[in-house]
């Protein structure tokens, strides 16, 4: 078929968007849908068209209907000095984002947190839960069945850790709620995210507790998870890992380059991030997290949507006998991969490699522990810079000279 007749079909909905590929290889498929975009809108998508991205490769795992990219302009912060198990030393990290002022204001955090003697930076805990619903006869039936769970513990982590070489079942929690059973299944997935790894591995436990105990197999995710959504449990329990990164700022260090003192920061951080999240019923007892692990996730190829369970969390800051300010970020479900995902694609190959955690880590699992490390970091940063601000009254005034 002849180019112009393609994309009059597709305007015509002769062939749909996802049946060009039937007719013409990947790139081309990409552009004739763009150029029948255009006549459908009546757009000129040219910024759309300029990309560098491996179409074949995002077609297969991270897109349908590829029309072109959307750019975020990235700045790069630091570096920032980190003292973690697993990162030890300077990064730099690049931030993707619209925000005029964020890169500059996290940049200014790593000059603060360096000048401190750097973040100490660990995970406390890592699993990636994927929690099904099933359907019992009834609430006795449901009670039985979590006494079979119990006992069948290694069959279903021999099952489990049958469909990956990295994937390991670490631990089941299980809620009753009438007749409905959820199972919440926590699995380490080495150096990936391990969203996928964890679905495709539940799917098959939760095939053989459906013919072994009665229950009925409703969803596959029951909310329980809690994947992408705000949730107390994730706040307490963790998801993906849980982070805590701390700085000891001197009162030197916050006079001279934040313009504020200990005492101010420290105040505010009571009265915003502790007071008033609660006031809020918010989760986020935090200044921006989000804004960091935004930018860090859209520019390093994770899952933008984890945003919402990166932005819950705890900044605190304490004086400390001598004077000075103990500041920390505990971050309890940061989802974060070096492989896998979006980590593969051009840039965020790049970005991944400016920190120098692209890739599977040896042992397994050991690169991811050390970006999530170093995005404690840069979250810190971002939390000091911030409180900094609001201290000394600067933070009207610094979105106005950076012109927003
Ligand atoms: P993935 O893209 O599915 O890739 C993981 C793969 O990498 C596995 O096949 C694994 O091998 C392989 N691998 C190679 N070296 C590895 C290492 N060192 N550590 C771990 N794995 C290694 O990754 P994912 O993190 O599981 O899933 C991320 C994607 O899931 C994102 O695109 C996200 O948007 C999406 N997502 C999916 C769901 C869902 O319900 N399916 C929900 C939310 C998000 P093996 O084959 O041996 O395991």
């Amino acid at each position: 078929m002849e180019e112009q007749e393609l994309i009059d079909k597709i305007v015509k909905g002769e062939v749909k968007f996802h049946e060009v590929e039937k007719h013409v290889d990947a790139r081309k498929a990409t552009e004739l849908r763009r150029r029948a975009l255009e006549v459908l809108t009546e757009t000129q998508l040219h910024n759309l068209s300029v990309f560098s991205i491996d179409v074949e490769r995002a077609m297969k795992a991270n897109t349908e209907n590829f029309i072109g990219v959307a750019q975020v302009p990235m700045g790069v912060a630091g570096p920032v000095q980190v003292k973690g198990d697993s990162a030890n030393g300077l990064y730099h990290i690049p931030l993707a984002t619209t925000e005029g002022a964020l890169v500059a204001s996290v940049n200014r955090g790593c000059t603060v947190i360096n000048k401190s003697g750097g973040a100490i930076s660990f995970v406390t805990q890592d699993g990636m839960a994927r929690a099904p619903v099933l359907k019992a006869r009834n609430a006795s039936h449901a009670r039985e069945s979590l006494n079979f769970i119990n006992r069948s513990k290694d069959k279903l982590k021999e099952i489990a850790e049958s469909t990956s070489r990295f994937l390991k079942l670490e631990g089941i929690q299980t809620w009753i709620v009438g007749r409905n059973v959820f199972v919440r299944f926590v699995y380490k997935t080495g150096d990936a995210m391990g969203m996928n790894m964890a679905t495709i591995a539940t799917d098959e436990v939760i095939k053989f507790l459906e013919s072994e105990s009665g229950l009925k197999h409703v969803a596959l995710s029951g909310n329980v998870c809690a994947d992408k959504k705000s949730s107390a449990l994730n706040l307490i329990m963790g998801r993906g890992k849980t982070v805590i990164s701390e700085v000891v700022l001197t009162r030197d260090v916050i006079e001279e380059v934040l313009k504020t003192s200990p005492e101010a920061m420290a105040d505010i951080v009571y009265r915003k991030c502790l007071i008033g999240s609660a006031l809020a019923a918010s989760y986020g007892f935090n200044a921006q997290f989000a804004n960091v692990i935004a930018a860090i996730f859209i520019a390093t190829g994770q899952d933008a949507a984890h945003v919402v369970e990166g932005s819950q969390g705890f900044t605190t800051a304490e004086l400390t006998e001598e004077g000075d300010l103990i500041f920390s970020v505990t971050i309890p479900s940061l989802q974060v991969g070096t492989v896998g995902g979006g980590t593969a694609l051009g840039t965020q190959r790049e970005a991944l490699e400016i920190i120098g955690v692209y890739g599977a880590g040896e042992p397994p699992g050991s690169n991811a522990t050390k970006f999530a490390e170093i995005v404690g970091a840069a979250v810190l940063a971002g939390e000091v810079s911030l409180i900094g601000a609001l201290g000394a009254g600067h933070l009207a005034e610094a979105h106005v000279r950076l012109n927003r």
